[in-house]
């Protein structure tokens, strides 16, 4: 998890930084089959409340193709900067209030950086991931990944058109009806 403890930076005046890198951590996310890798540089810097998280990421969340269901993993950049608040003063040990959607330091010091980019990454999420470009998808009929392997309803007429080139022989007939060679 990319976790880090900041009760030495707590104690360090307004402006001193801690640099990290992220090397495919994985995130705790609370989504059954789900998972998320983030990798790239975080800073994080005291602020006069807490310490202030820049980070530039790249996640790789595993989600399902949108057409043949299959896990696929893609990759997004992430760019934020969050300023998180401790549960207590370091010096005085006074509880410090915070909004409910403030990002909190644990009473162990621990920031943890997963339920921020979680969050950022929910926002950044394709509406419709898919394994590749040209994904074949599943066959209505049968369930077929085409990917994999042809199924025997694929050279069947696809419905939803013959509609439309119903509509289109009508019109070219009555374009020709009124036209000078009819
Ligand atoms: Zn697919
Ligand atoms: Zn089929």
């Amino acid at each position: 998890m990319p976790q880090f403890n900041v009760a030495t930076l707590l104690h360090d005046p307004v402006g001193a930084s801690r640099r990290a890198l992220l090397e495919d951590e994985p995130l705790a996310v609370p989504l059954a089959g789900y998972s998320t890798l983030a990798s790239g540089p975080v800073e994080l810097i005291r602020t006069g409340r807490g310490v202030l998280v820049r980070a530039r990421l790249r996640v790789r969340p595993t989600l399902e193709c949108a057409r043949c269901l299959t896990p696929t993993s893609i990759e997004l950049p992430l760019a934020f900067a969050e300023e998180y608040v401790p549960l207590r003063d370091p010096v005085t040990g006074v509880p410090v209030q915070a909004d409910p959607d403030e990002f909190r330091i644990d009473a162990q010091h621990q920031l943890d950086l997963s339920e921020v980019v979680w969050q950022y990454e929910q926002a950044a999420l394709p509406l419709r991931p898919l394994c590749r470009e040209d994904c074949a998808g599943l066959c209505p009929v049968c369930g077929q990944n085409l990917n994999a392997r042809r199924c025997e309803h694929e050279a069947e007429p696809a419905e939803p058109w013959q509609g439309l080139a119903e509509l289109a022989e009508r019109l070219r007939s009555e374009e020709s009806d009124g036209g000078p060679e009819a």
